[in-house]
């Protein structure tokens, strides 16, 4: 690992101001996936500015909405009783992530930053775009079944690892931002890019720019809902492919819905089209299939991935029996 600086401000503006200014600076957390990174020579910041003396950790009704600071932990979001009764979905996906320790350790903004598990990303022997810009993408033609099925370019075909992310796709939320020029706010749909010609940018952050909350607004989306996870073991494994249910029924007719999947993108991908397809519906097989059918337009898959675009209308379809009968 190489040798960094190590400085733990109490004051927001403080922490902000020496990774503003500081191109080899970067903000730590929980630190579950940078100082992996940093062990294997993927990322190597200079220096590590220790975020958990902020006051950020706060679960709390915010207008009709819910606020969940950056530094809250995976595990006490999982639990907060807010957050089961008002968002179960989010309970659901953030408890399909990573092991109780990690989600002990783990905030909710590392999480929505966590970096891509594509392999090559890792292997510091090999050619990667997002690491080292330029260099090529060694899973366009390499060993390539976890990768993208939407949304990739030439230069990367990786997905976006988080379960968390998922789940707030779907539930229309909100990231809060405060850097250098100010604080903003920013669609959670618009937080993570596409990988494009720059796939070395996971996000639409600025430099400097810190993670203080996440918005939630409220919903009826409480009771019908399901985060399904394929995986290739139990737990502690990341998704081949994930599906964030959500219905609001009248009766057996479904009256609004929320559909996003993970491990198919390099961002969580909103299924927009094929909730509209379910509105007005009756919540049948058929009803659910022809709506994944419309969710999966457009996908296409790589050498050894083609086993997604089969996968993909399955786990939709058991995601909105399991979410219709919750
Ligand atoms: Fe790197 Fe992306 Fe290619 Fe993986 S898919 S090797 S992360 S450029």
């Amino acid at each position: 690992m190489n040798q960094f600086q190590y400085v733990r401000p109490t004051k927001q503006q403080a922490a902000i101001d020496v990774v503003a200014k500081d191109a080899n600076a970067a903000f730590i957390a929980g630190g579950t996936n940078l100082v992996d990174l940093m062990k294997r020579g993927v990322m190597t910041p200079q220096k590590l500015v220790d975020i958990n003396r902020l006051p950020l950790r706060q679960i709390e009704r915010a207008g009709s909405g819910l606020r969940i600071g950056a530094l809250a932990l995976n595990s006490a979001v999982a639990d907060d009783r807010l957050v089961r009764e008002k968002h179960p979905l989010l309970a659901l996906a953030l408890n399909a992530g990573a092991s109780p320790q990690l989600r002990n350790m783990a905030t909710v903004g590392g999480n929505m930053l966590q970096r891509t598990r594509c392999p090559y990303f890792y292997d510091t022997t090999m050619p990667c775009n997002k690491r080292q810009p330029g260099s090529g993408c060694g899973a366009l033609e390499g060993i390539n079944r976890m990768h993208a099925i939407f949304g990739f370019s030439d230069k990367c075909i990786a997905v976006h690892p988080s379960d968390m992310s998922v789940a707030l796709v779907a539930l229309d939320a909100t990231v809060l931002l405060s850097g250098p020029k100010g604080d903003r706010k920013l669609a959670f749909a618009d937080f993570h890019r596409l990988p494009g010609d720059t796939p070395q940018r996971d996000t639409n952050l600025e430099p400097g720019e810190l993670i203080t909350a996440v918005e939630i607004p409220d919903s009826p989306f409480t009771k019908h809902v399901h985060y399904q996870k394929v995986r290739e073991r139990a737990s502690y494994a990341f998704a081949l492919l994930s599906v964030a249910a959500a219905l609001d029924m009248d009766g057996n007719t479904i009256k609004a819905a929320r559909l996003a999947m993970g491990g198919v993108a390099h961002k969580p991908w909103r299924l927009a089209a094929a909730e509209q397809a379910l509105v007005g519906q009756p919540a049948t097989e058929e009803t659910f299939r022809q709506a994944a059918a419309v969710a999966m337009q457009g996908a296409k898959a790589f050498k050894h991935n083609e086993y997604k675009l089969r996968l993909g209308p399955n786990a939709i379809v058991q995601a909105l029996k399991t979410a219709a009968a919750a």
